[in-house]
């Protein structure tokens, strides 16, 4: 094998996590080299790992796709008339694979202005900060020597032996995103956040959905106010949502796939045309270091840091789905540019307490820091100020008036300590309670700002207002859990 190159840095994988940490590494004037072994349908080298080839973006342009034609759906409602309203889903799907495809090769092009060095293939990391790096195109295969080593190879999805991902009627998340006709009949398995929003999307488009969910408590992360409330409006919306109810087998025929489960009533079956398994996602680190390399996993398979990143392997880092923490892209974004500005000498740390959830439903659910729950259990004693949709102008103007907004705030020092959002916009409106809380903002901070009127973001002004009984718009309440 050639001993090649010698870098600052090298990222294995280019998803999230990996491509920020790589391009503020060059930023920061770090000899940099990006390893990636993803592959677009026509085998061409993808970046942008997960996020951009099959998980957060795919799905978003399905999700306002499939979005769009049920608003188009209830038109009329709001003066407007569609003759024959149709859905042509080869072209949804040729819609978001440009997206994806534009996105992709547009990492590409962030590499090469950052002045990072791709290298399509596969990483291993051996010992003393050494790659082994296999290379796409069938080259022979190369030691590359760096200072550092950053290990960003993120997650898989976790496969459950009583329905196994082996046919084209049982797919997983990737699969749900590649249907080539509508299933007239869908089961999902896990109520978490892919399966709500890929049910979602095949609702809208047309299929009925079947969603089986173990636990007994829906969206048990939430606020529990808000994950009823949602509950409630996703069934109205016609998803089947079944609570308690464990998968114990599946019968793949030819057209259809017969699944049973312990309800509960006993066991009954379900018959559909297609079977997606949502049940969460793993680490991928198969393949990825050698014994001798120092790094190490946890007990439950995640590679081993410390809050830093620091991996016990001398200047190996890991950062994204693959180290603890919650999955999701941005918590990934953030600990790769803490980790380079870090191995540029720097002393960032990511704020973990403040990492915003979303759920990218309609209504969407969002949220950031605590729940009622959790400071009820930490003994933390809290004020409660809520306000809902149906009385924001904003929201009823735009015929989307369900759901509302939660903010807790801390009783001794009304430091704002949760914000939970069922609503339009959700997504968006969250932000501002992440930069309320990173500036350490109290309730009164934000009922003191002035808010642009009519905004959804005025649903958040009036719930901070409602904690000390001054929102103007719903009759206040005494401060308290709104349970
Ligand atoms: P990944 O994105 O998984 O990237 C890792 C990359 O490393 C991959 O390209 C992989 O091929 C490559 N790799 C692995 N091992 C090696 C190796 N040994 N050599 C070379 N290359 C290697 N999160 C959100 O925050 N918001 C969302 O809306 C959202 N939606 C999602 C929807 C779906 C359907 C799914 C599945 C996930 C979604 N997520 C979302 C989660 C999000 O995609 C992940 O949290 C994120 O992609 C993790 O980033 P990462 O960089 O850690 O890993
Ligand atoms: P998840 O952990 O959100 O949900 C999995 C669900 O499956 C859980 O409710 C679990 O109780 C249930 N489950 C597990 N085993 C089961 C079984 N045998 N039968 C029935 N139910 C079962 O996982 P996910 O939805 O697969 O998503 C994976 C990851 O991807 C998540 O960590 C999430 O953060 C990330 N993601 C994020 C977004 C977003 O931010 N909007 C979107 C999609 C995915």
């Amino acid at each position: 094998m050639n001993m090649s190159e010698e870098y600052d840095v090298i990222v294995i994988g280019a998803g999230p996590a990996g491509y920020h940490a790589a391009i503020r590494c060059s930023q920061l004037g770090l000899r940099t080299a990006c390893i990636d072994k993803s592959v677009d349908m026509n085998g061409a080298p993808a970046y942008g790992g997960t996020c951009l080839n099959w998980g957060c973006i795919p799905s978003k342009a399905l999700l306002d796709a499939s979005q769009k034609f049920e608003d188009a759906k209830r038109f009329e409602d709001i003066g407007i008339t569609i003759a024959d309203l149709q859905v042509d889903l080869s072209a949804m799907m040729n819609h978001k694979n440009d997206v994806v495809a534009s996105l992709t090769s547009g990492i590409a092009g962030l590499f090469k202005g950052n002045g990072v060095v791709d290298l399509p293939g596969h990483g291993r990391l051996v010992k003393d900060c050494m790659v082994e790096y296999v290379p796409a195109d069938a080259s022979e295969p190369e030691i590359l020597v760096a200072e550092n080593v950053i290990l960003a190879p993120g997650s898989v999805p976790v496969d459950i032996s009583v329905a196994p991902v082996d046919s084209n009627l049982i797919e997983d998340s990737t699969g749900a995103l590649n249907f080539t006709a509508v299933p007239p009949r869908l089961g999902v398995i896990g109520a978490g956040v892919i399966g709500l929003e890929l049910g979602s999307v095949w609702n809208r488009l047309g299929s009925n959905v079947i969603v089986l969910e173990a636990l007994e408590e829906f969206l048990p992360m939430a606020d529990r106010r808000i994950a009823r409330d949602s509950l409630r409006i996703f069934q109205s919306q016609g998803l089947d949502i079944r609570l308690d109810t464990k998968v114990i087998g599946s019968k793949v025929g030819s057209s259809t796939v017969v699944v049973d489960y312990e309800g509960k009533n006993g066991t009954e079956s379900i018959e559909v045309d297609k079977l997606v398994v949502a049940v969460g996602r793993r680490p991928l680190v198969s393949n990825l270091f050698s014994e001798d390399s120092g790094v190490s996993l946890d007990e439950d398979g995640f590679i081993s840091v410390d809050e830093n990143c620091r991996t016990k392997a001398q200047n190996v880092f890991a950062i994204g789905d693959a180290v603890r923490g919650p999955m999701l892209a941005h918590k990934g974004m953030e600990e790769g540019i803490m980790v380079a500005e870090q191995i540029a000498g720097g002393q960032p740390t990511v704020a973990y307490d403040r990492i915003p959830s979303v759920i990218y439903t309609n209504p969407e659910i969002a949220w950031v820091g605590s729940t009622e729950q959790e400071l009820a259990e930490n003994s933390v004693e809290f004020n409660v100020g809520t306000f809902p949709f149906a009385a924001s102008g904003r929201a009823l103007a735009a015929n989307e008036n369900q759901g509302m907004v939660k903010v807790l705030a801390d009783a001794k020092n009304d430091r704002i300590v949760g914000v939970h959002v069922l609503g339009p916009h959700a997504s968006e409106l969250i932000a501002q309670a992440v930069i309320a809380m990173e500036f350490d903002a109290s309730s009164e901070d934000l009922a003191l700002t002035m808010f642009a009127h009519p905004t959804l973001g005025e649903a958040i002004h009036e719930a901070v207002l409602g904690i000390s009984g001054q929102a103007i718009h719903m009759v206040n309440r005494k401060s308290g859990s709104s349970k």
